[in-house]
């Protein structure tokens, strides 16, 4: 069977990305998502197992000593990895896979996956992101300056990767990834075995 294929989605707080997979999730087939285990607490409504894999800093240490991880990294003060087990069997059964994961966690992952793709969700602008961070109204204003410093710093990853998606109107950027999925499906070096079936033919 073929292996499925790997992608990675990355944004800054405040770029929608959550949105734009839940909704692309209702419809997408044959994509898993990958669930990462994190050290962080749980915040109101987030399920153990559907959310995050939720542990403590010890259990997290523990994975990463097993080697139970296929990247991990400390983001403002906690843990998060992408659990291998469940991603490897997801790919061997055909599937394609979804990361959400920050920066550096997709840049390990393009080392380890050189074929992966990389998305990158984009704000429309800097002044709509603070907006759309203030909108939230769950957070302080030193917290969102601090988080508009974060984007811009998460921006300066943006030219790593392949696809750069902007989230002005929700439906298009969800339309976008869309076609940024049946896009990679159609890559010459995936249709190989297909190419030679027709020569063989
Ligand atoms: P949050 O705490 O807001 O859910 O996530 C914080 C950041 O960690 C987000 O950018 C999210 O995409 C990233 N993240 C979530 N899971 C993983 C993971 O398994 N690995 C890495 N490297 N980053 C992750």
């Amino acid at each position: 069977m073929e292996k499925g294929l790997l992608f990675v989605v990355s944004a800054p707080a405040g770029c929608g990305k959550d949105t734009i997979l839940e909704q692309l999730f209702k419809t997408a087939e044959n994509v898993g998502y990958s669930v990462s285990a994190t050290s962080r607490a749980p915040r109101e409504g987030e399920i153990d197992g559907v959310h995050y894999h939720f542990r403590t800093r010890e259990q997290f240490e523990q994975m990463i000593k097993n080697e139970e991880v296929l990247e991990y990294t400390e983001y403002c003060g906690n843990y998060y990895g992408t659990p291998r087990k469940a991603v490897e069997d997801m790919l061997n059964a055909g599937k394609d896979v979804i990361l959400k994961i920050e920066v550096e966690g997709a840049m390990n992952i393009k080392r380890l996956f050189p074929e992966c793709c990389l998305v990158f969700i984009l704000p429309p602008s800097m002044h709509e992101l603070e907006r759309r961070l203030r909108k939230r109204g769950t957070e302080t204003e030193e917290k969102i300056i601090e988080r508009t410093a974060q984007a811009r710093e998460e921006l300066k990853f943006a030219e790593n990767y392949d696809y750069l998606i902007v989230n002005g109107e929700l439906e298009k950027a969800v339309d976008d990834l869309r076609s940024v999925i049946s896009a990679e499906k159609l890559r010459k070096s995936r249709r190989m075995p297909l190419l030679q079936a027709l020569r063989n033919e």
